[in-house]
């Protein structure tokens, strides 16, 4: 290898992005390769332990923080993760968000000029990062944070537009040339897929898409043993450029560091640990829906419901706040009380891979973000799918589908950021399904090997390991 390079990290401003981004620049800086991410103050705050921790073990990253103009464009001041934006369903306010995002270019360029970085990693939602990698002349990488499934099934659906062919949004079809006879409905396709006029998200995903065609290729957060056939037909087929370098976060072995990702946990680790020690192997289910989502209360209720029915041990994840007793109109009355050591509701932040990786976990239901399907995957248990948004329901595909290790809880239609609702008979079913059915052993048992495959994808000649090593010698070679 040539002299040391220096790369840029550029995460969209959401956890799903920033988590994984500061995962992968600590394998990238492990390897010696100077590493720098580039967000804005709040963003840098949820991370600014786990970069401290990094030097003291030897890894350095550097942090180059960029103001975000929240209040110039109209957002309350901090409003710079997009789970913070007051309301998500509030078009106005995204269209406020997407502006400021599009402001950042000015003084990332600036970054650019002071410190003449070999190449970039820019998350895919920020458009205009080619045009700047390319006037600097650097590559510029897309990571969208997503599975090679999904990125071809978003490709194929693009490519031939089979929703335009159905009847009815309900009607069944199956995915023109994808590999594995998927079946969607138009009715499980996001918005900026299936609408017909532009707006503000089509055109942005538009000029992301367009963007990435001119980039130099995508960093994916995943390992090839998990989706072989998708992983070669995405860089064989559908002609990508792509690097492997998954699942980054198998990088945090120790409990401060599966602890400290994201925001501050709701739950003092000390306790969470204490009650899962307390419990059988594989007897706990855990239950969350990501940083982003949010369920009506009627939905939590029948969640609640659906939980004491099936007589599961659990520990449930619930963005809502604790303010006082009438706020807790979504609990079935005394629900808490008849749960005590059976289950327990975190309200807030979990630390997820801390949970997931403790032998009491048995099985999750999750909304199918990437991160935490892959996650699940590392954990070695069982999913109930839950699909509600962006690329959810393809990720809910693979699962189900092609890795047939996790059942569909049933959600019928994509919805923006608010779930579908899931009748209690259903979750319930669901929920024995991966916890008490015959079908449990054997999907635990596949489960289990895949979390074993990944383990060796990222340790030394694994598939993941020598694609990172692939692309550092790349970029080196590229920016003699
Ligand atoms: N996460 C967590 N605690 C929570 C909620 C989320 O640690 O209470 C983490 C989770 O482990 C994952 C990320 O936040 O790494 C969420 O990303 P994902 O792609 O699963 O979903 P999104 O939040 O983007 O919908």
């Amino acid at each position: 290898m040539g002299r040391e390079i220096h790369m840029f990290f550029l995460p969209f401003l959401a956890h799903g992005h920033l988590i994984p981004t500061v995962d992968m620049a600590k394998l990238f800086a492990s390897r010696g390769v100077k590493t720098t991410i580039v967000t804005t103050p709040v963003n840098a705050s949820f991370f600014s332990n786990t970069i401290e921790r990094s030097k003291e073990s030897g890894i350095h990253i550097g942090v180059e923080v960029i103001k975000f103009p929240a209040v110039e464009v109209g957002l309350p001041e901090g409003c710079e993760t997009a789970d913070l934006i007051p309301n998500l369903l509030d078009v106005e306010l995204m269209s406020k968000f997407w502006k400021a995002v599009l402001m950042l270019q000015e003084p990332f360029e600036k970054l650019l000029q002071e410190c003449k970085p070999d190449c970039m990693v820019a998350g895919v939602f920020f458009p205009w990062a080619t045009d700047v990698a390319n006037k600097f002349g650097i590559p510029r990488l897309v990571f969208h944070g997503t599975s090679y499934f999904s990125l071809c099934a978003t490709e194929c659906m693009r490519l031939y537009e089979p929703h335009k062919k159905v009847q009815s949004d309900s009607e069944p079809f199956v995915v023109p040339n994808l590999p594995g006879d998927i079946e969607f409905t138009k009715n499980q396709l996001p918005d900026s897929v299936k609408q017909e006029d532009e707006n503000e998200i089509s055109k942005m995903m538009k000029a992301a898409r367009e963007a990435e065609l001119k980039s130099y290729g995508v960093v994916v957060n995943s390992f090839y043993e998990l989706e072989a056939t998708y992983a070669d037909y995405y860089r064989n087929v559908l002609g990508k450029k792509a690097w492997h370098v998954g699942p980054v976060s198998l990088s945090n072995r120790t409990t401060i560091d599966k602890l400290e990702r994201g925001k501050k946990s709701a739950i003092d680790e000390h306790d969470c640990l204490k009650w899962l020690d307390s419990k059988e192997s594989n007897s706990v289910l855990y239950i969350c829906f990501g940083s982003m989502a949010s369920f009506t209360s009627a939905q939590l209720k029948e969640i609640a419901m659906a939980l004491e029915v099936s007589e599961v041990q659990f520990i449930w994840v619930v963005r809502k706040p604790k303010n006082n007793e009438e706020d807790e109109d979504w609990l079935p009355e005394g629900f808490e009380k008849r749960m005590e050591g059976k289950g327990l509701i975190i309200r807030g932040w979990a630390p997820q891979v801390l949970i997931l990786d403790h032998e009491a976990v048995g099985g999750f239901v999750s909304h199918c973000g990437w991160n935490s399907t892959l996650e699940g995957v590392c954990a070695g248990v069982p999913m109930v799918t839950w699909p509600i948004f962006a690329e959810q329901f393809y990720n809910e595909k693979l699962v189900t589908q092609v890795l047939k290790i996790g059942v569909a809880v049933g959600v019928q239609k994509w919805a923006r950021l608010v779930g579908d609702f899931v009748e209690r008979e259903a979750i319930e079913k669901a929920v024995k399904e991966i916890m008490k059915s015959d079908r449990a052993e054997a999907m635990r048992n596949r489960a289990k090997a895949l979390a074993e495959e990944a383990k060796k994808a990222v340790e030394k000649g694994g598939s993941s390991n020598s694609d990172l090593d692939a692309l550092i010698e790349e970029i080196s070679l590229h920016s003699q």
